[in-house]
């Protein structure tokens, strides 16, 4: 197996706080990979280091065999990284299909536009609702909207913050198959994730993040099988 995005003793420093801390995260090409962790782990403060937001206080991140530490946000995505944030930023007045068609037009050929936003709305489940402003969406069908716009890109790696956050559990189940469906076709997933149900569905391999340090790393089975991991999560004290 290949390794398609690598940081290597990754840092992020706040004040003289370490929320991240000499983090190696190994990501394999074709993977779904969980990056899980207690509240305050630094979960979403790696997930900016990689996409570009942050620039780390040490260490490096590796993408597609590039070291991309010094690339801005836009650099990284035209490599190849696609990025859902946490809140979902639709463009709420729009049609749902004119938010794809904005997502694609710079990406895919005039003439195969329509086809295109077509195979998305079908992927998305949003067909019966290409008309509508995606504002009218319910909360979950707003974040595969957004998804689907991350997948215009026609991403290597899709990077998603907490894509479940405030969905049912049907929502939450659906988003899950969504993901293992583009998974499916090539993509490369990497998820920072809190609900350990949605993380037992969907992950293959899983890094754990606790004080901002990687506290373990398996696949999914090796995690769930680790005392240690179920501890921290449940707030326990641990032995080391
Ligand atoms: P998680 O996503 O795992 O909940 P975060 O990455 O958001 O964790 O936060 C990790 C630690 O870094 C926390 O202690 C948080 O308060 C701190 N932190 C996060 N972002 C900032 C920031 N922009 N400025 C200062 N401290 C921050
Ligand atoms: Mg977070």
């Amino acid at each position: 197996m290949t390794e398609i995005l690598q940081t290597r003793a990754l840092g992020k420093t706040f004040g003289g706080l370490d929320a991240v801390s000499d983090v190696d995260l190994s990501v394999q090409t074709g993977e779904i990979h969980c990056l899980i962790g207690p509240n305050g782990a630094g979960k979403s403060t790696l997930f900016k280091l990689v996409v570009g937001t942050y620039a780390p206080t040490r260490g490096n991140i590796v993408f597609r065999d590039r070291d991309v530490t010094a690339q801005r946000p836009y650099q990284r995505v035209k490599e190849g990284m696609s990025i859902k944030m946490q809140t979902p930023s639709v463009f709420r007045e729009l049609p749902v299909r004119q938010n794809l068609h904005i997502a694609l037009q710079h990406h895919v050929a005039s003439q195969a536009l329509a086809q295109e936003e077509d195979r998305l709305l079908e992927l998305l489940e949003l067909s019966a609702d290409a008309g509508k402003p995606a504002g009218v969406l319910s909360h979950g069908q707003q974040q595969w909207l957004e998804i689907g716009m991350a997948l215009a890109l026609k991403p290597a790696l899709l990077l998603l913050d907490e894509p479940t956050a405030g969905m049912s559990p049907e929502e939450t189940f659906r988003t899950g198959e969504l993901i293992q469906q583009l998974n499916g076709t090539g993509v490369t997933v990497l998820v920072v994730e809190h609900d350990m149900t949605f993380v037992r569905q969907i992950a293959q391999r899983v890094t754990v993040l606790h004080f901002g340090k990687v506290f373990a790393r398996g696949s999914i089975e090796e995690i769930l099988a680790d005392q240690r991991v179920e501890e921290i999560y449940l707030g326990k004290p641990h032995e080391h």
